[in-house]
């Protein structure tokens, strides 16, 4: 598919950011190309046109710049799955490891029904866990969590393994 490889030279890699030694893989250079960044929105759309999900649920933060425009045109609902004390209604949590400690994700208590059919979305998967963190969630209420999609794998981390057998689907995977 031409459109992979145009959204694949529209991503950029930083080197040492936001450490030494961490190739960034930044998706804003993508935004900037409307042909790349309606390409990978169209490439999502009609994967999952068909699948009935009624909720895409978006990863803080560049799953809130993919998930929307999904859900609008699957006709679901968006739902932003968020960084601690930032979503000011009742909200359920979950703790994830990182490379040094550990951060959490909540989402809002109702707004995901028992037995929907959810999509989540994040830019990039890397170890995995924030992944991990986001399918308990929608998992504690009683949602089906079809599948997660990134735009980016780092498949040398091998992330996919931790998702167990929970479906992956990416555009792009970087060795
Ligand atoms: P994981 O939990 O180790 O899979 O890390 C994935 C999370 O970290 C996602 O929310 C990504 O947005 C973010 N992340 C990790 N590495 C990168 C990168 O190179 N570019 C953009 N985001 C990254």
């Amino acid at each position: 598919d031409v459109r992979i490889s145009r959204i694949s030279s529209s991503i950029r890699v930083i080197p040492d950011f936001p450490k030494p030694g961490i190739m960034f893989q930044d998706i804003t250079t993508m935004l900037l190309d409307p042909v790349a960044f309606k390409d990978t929105i169209d490439l999502f759309v009609e994967r999952y046109r068909e699948k009935n999900i009624s909720v895409v649920a978006g990863v803080e933060a560049r799953g809130f710049i993919f998930g929307p425009p999904i859900a609008l045109a699957l006709g679901a609902k968006f739902v932003p799955i968020r960084k601690p004390n930032k979503l000011p209604g009742e909200v359920i949590s979950e703790e994830y490891s990182l490379e040094y400690g550990t951060d959490i994700m909540e989402m809002h208590v109702g707004a995901v029904q028992k037995g929907e059919r959810v999509l989540v979305i994040d830019d990039l998967i890397a170890t995995g866990g924030t992944l991990v963190a986001a399918i308990k969630l929608l998992e504690r209420v009683g949602a089906d969590v079809v599948e997660c999609a990134c735009v980016i794998e780092l498949a040398d981390l091998k992330g996919r393994d931790r998702l167990g057998d929970k479906p992956l689907f990416v555009l792009v995977s970087s060795t």
